[in-house]
């Protein structure tokens, strides 16, 4: 398996690696890889992978088979090449920004509002959150997104670990739909704590700090159907 640098350094912008397998002269699984994984609502990191000064624009990251495939624009990469990879830092702190600024949000419409959390989706220019609530009020909504700017603002640590599961059950705020579903052969989850704020279960990229984020803005708010509200948000920058 491939060992995921990010569960435990967001920040790693380059690193080295020995490539263990080419598929199909593009599809190129590291030892070791800092690139996040389209996944969970979050897409994958961009950036290069180098072998004696020859650059391979990585297009697409994502997990098949449990392994992580890392995409190359062409072909000449070989197995047993030592590379150095180097992340498009631009694009992944967005994502890192507006990663944990949904967990705040989210933490805030279910603990204030009762809400119950659906789905989400980034992307470099806005995130989406889908969630469940009955009577819906548009002046609580914004005080809500006041308070999610507040906690922002508060300047909370970040802190990731890797926990056995019988101790993510024990720490994790709310039971997620992934906790619940652990599969039994996943013996470590990694868990994000928002100090005096919340402590999930998610494997995606975060921020060291809330203040990072610097604040939140609401761009757009749709009722879709009886209960299920979806709305859109951007970074203030
Ligand atoms: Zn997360």
């Amino acid at each position: 398996m491939t060992k995921a640098l990010y569960m435990l350094d967001c920040y790693l912008k380059e690193f080295e690696a020995i490539i263990k397998s080419v598929k199909d002269g593009k599809f190129v699984v590291l030892d070791q890889t800092a690139f996040y994984p389209n996944s969970g609502g979050q897409p994958y990191d961009a950036g290069v992978i180098s072998k004696d000064n020859e650059a391979y624009k990585v297009v697409y990251v994502g997990k098949f088979s449990g392994e992580i495939s890392h995409e190359v624009d062409r072909e000449g990469l070989k197995e047993g090449d030592k590379v150095k990879c180097r992340i498009d830092w631009e694009r992944l702190y967005k994502f890192m920004r507006s990663h944990t600024a949904a967990h705040i949000l989210a933490g805030i419409l279910e603990k204030d509002a009762g809400a119950k959390i659906t789905g989400n989706q980034l992307e470099l220019d806005k995130s989406r959150l889908d969630f469940n609530l009955e009577n819906f009020d548009r002046e609580k909504f914004n005080q809500y997104v006041a308070k999610a700017n507040e906690t922002i603002s508060k300047n909370l640590k970040v802190n990731l670990s890797l926990a056995s599961r019988e101790e993510a059950e024990q720490r994790l705020s709310r039971l997620t739909n992934l906790a619940k579903g652990f599969p039994p052969e996943i013996k470590e989850v990694r868990l994000v704590e928002i100090e005096q704020f919340t402590t999930e279960a998610c494997g995606g990229t975060h921020v060291k700090n809330t203040g990072e984020i610097k604040g939140i803005y609401i761009l757009k708010l749709d009722n879709k159907g009886k209960d299920n509200r979806r709305v859109y948000f951007k970074l203030v920058d």
